[in-house]
């Protein structure tokens, strides 16, 4: 396994953004980096590569950017999990709470056959809220969640402790 560390020096810092008093993690800078973005991809692939993994699953809007390439990667297929009525197709929708008003994710009814084997995969694991909506979705079409994956995990907002059944990986670390 490669050392991750360095690719943090390609991730900008943004301070109040998108509130006051909000310190934004921000991963274009390490996407557009030709060998960011090598080692991204390279490092979820050799986490995932021997799990037998059938499909991965991108939440809107940054879980579309580098999910793709990983379940290219995987020989997986891909699927988007987005914002309310975006979807052309019956879905199942979960709404989850914010720390002001709540929001909602949906999928598509047939985009998980039962016991097919799921990747979720998130630019940052914060508070866990989004992650959590989107398994429930995965369990309500029968989907296996084999591994939750995000680039960033910010430790000190203890996330993780939402999913201590599944099994969470994360590039990189902030505390
Ligand atoms: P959570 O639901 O509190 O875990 O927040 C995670 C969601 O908010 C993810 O979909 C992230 O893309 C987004 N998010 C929260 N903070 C940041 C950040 O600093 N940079 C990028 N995305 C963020």
């Amino acid at each position: 396994i490669v050392n991750c560390e360095p690719l943090k020096e390609l991730i900008r810092t943004v301070p109040d953004f998108p509130k006051p008093g909000i310190l934004f993690y921000d991963i274009t800078t390490l996407l557009k980096n030709k060998a960011g973005m090598a080692q991204l991809i390279d490092a979820f692939a050799a986490y995932y590569i021997d799990k037998e993994i059938d499909l991965v699953l991108g939440i809107e809007a940054r879980g579309f950017i580098f999910g793709p390439a990983l379940a290219y990667r995987l020989n997986a297929g891909f699927v988007p999990v987005r914002k309310p009525k975006k979807l052309p197709a019956p879905t199942a929708k979960v709404t989850y709470d914010l720390e002001y008003g709540s929001d909602a994710l949906e999928i598509h009814l047939d985009a998980i056959e039962p016991g097919q084997r799921v990747v979720i995969v998130d630019d940052l694991l914060a508070t866990g809220g989004t992650m959590q909506a989107t398994v429930k979705l995965v369990r309500q079409l029968g989907g296996e969640i084999a591994g939750i994956g995000f680039a960033i995990e910010l430790d000190f907002l203890k996330g993780r402790a939402k999913f201590q059944e599944y099994d969470v990986f994360s590039l990189l670390h902030y505390d």
